[in-house]
């Protein structure tokens, strides 16, 4: 196992900044999400990393060494890619075992290992089926143990589960998080997906035009966005923005509450013109406006729907509405976070 280091990484595709001087240290066994936008860069980075790209400049040490000049394969990290390029005449044991088969291991050895990462993805009764007699779940765990099977120092992976449906995302988080603990590889994960990225990151590097916005832990990246960027970027619906004196006023639409429900603590009062609402089972999303601010687009609160039921949601009508001060967040004109109050 091995910590990454990258000292101000730059690439460029003729006049395209894909990477823009980025500088970032991923502990040795630590869970970390390049979250972004399409386009904005993340990938090439993994692909730097893992050695498939080389950088314009900057620095890249994996485990304590410079391996700026040198072959993937010796980088000793694997990647592994949206599309999964399982062979599909190849077996799923063969399958698995294809990254050591041009190494000097013991097929005895090999067996071994093949064993051990199937187990360890629970796919072990699948060994002698082909990949189209896999599901779409099942074909990701076989991409992950082949490039588990080499134990590599490092593990890239570039958005792993966006072939999958909304249920098995759910499960399939659930399982690489687990096993990446058990075993405690450093992992780097790719992703524009919020919900992969709060789930599964020890932290979080919000990307954006080839430049890190914000690194921090889920926690931090949400309830502390660094700028107007993040706290939109992350979150859903996300963070309302509001004209203020002098730049910027932000809070959750869940901390943007009908006044009734607050009977504590200071709070801010708002005159809201509900427009429409979203029941959502969990939730009820309603939208609007607040009187004299000027906010590009409408205005959220997330509520318990116990606490707005239907028949009380009236188009145009006003309502006061409130957020606790502790809750709010300032951003200057040019987007960047103030104060916490
Ligand atoms: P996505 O989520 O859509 O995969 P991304 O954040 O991974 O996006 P990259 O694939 O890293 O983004 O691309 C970053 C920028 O670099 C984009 O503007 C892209 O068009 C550009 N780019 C990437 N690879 C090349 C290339 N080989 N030649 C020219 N431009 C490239």
């Amino acid at each position: 196992m091995a910590g990454v280091l990258a000292r101000d990484i730059r690439k460029t595709f003729g006049d395209t900044h894909a990477v823009d001087g980025i500088s970032l240290t991923v502990a040795d066994g630590e869970f970390m999400v390049l979250l972004g936008p399409s386009g904005c860069g993340k990938t090439t980075l993994l692909r730097i990393i893992c050695g498939l790209e080389q950088q314009t400049s900057g620095d890249l040490m994996i485990g304590g060494q410079l391996v700026n000049e040198m072959p993937p394969r010796a980088r000793g990290v694997a990647m592994m890619f949206q599309s999964y390029g399982l062979y599909p005449h190849y077996t799923v044991r063969k399958n698995i075992a294809f990254p050591l088969r041009t190494t000097r291991v013991p097929s005895d050895v090999i067996d071994k290992k093949v064993q051990w990462a199937s187990q360890l993805l629970g796919i072990d009764h699948l060994l002698d089926r082909r990949p189209r007699q896999l599901s779409g779940g099942e074909r990701q765990r076989v991409a992950l143990a082949r490039a588990l099977v080499r134990e590599p120092t490092a593990l890239l992976l570039d958005e792993p589960l966006s072939n999958l449906d909304a249920k098995l995302r759910a499960s399939a988080r659930q399982d690489i998080k687990q096993f990446q603990q058990r075993i405690g590889v450093t992992t780097i994960y790719v992703t524009h997906d919020q919900v992969e990225a709060m789930g599964m990151g020890d932290r979080i590097a919000v990307i954006d035009h080839g430049r890190i916005r914000q690194l921090g832990t889920p926690a931090e990246i949400y309830d502390d966005p660094a700028d107007m960027f993040v706290a939109t970027f992350v979150g859903a619906p996300p963070m309302n923005l509001i004209t203020n004196n002098s730049g910027y006023l932000g809070f959750r639409p869940e901390n943007f509450l009908p006044k009734e429900m607050i009977d504590d603590g200071e709070f801010t009062e708002f005159s809201f013109r509900v427009d429409r609402s979203e029941y959502l089972g969990a939730e009820r999303i309603v939208y609007g406006t607040i009187d004299g601010v000027e906010s590009k687009q409408l205005i959220t609160a997330k509520l318990p729907p116990a606490h707005v039921p239907e028949e009380s949601i009236r188009p145009g009508e006003w309502h006061p509405y409130a957020v606790r001060n502790h809750a709010l967040r300032r951003f200057d004109k040019d987007g960047k976070r103030v104060s916490r109050h």
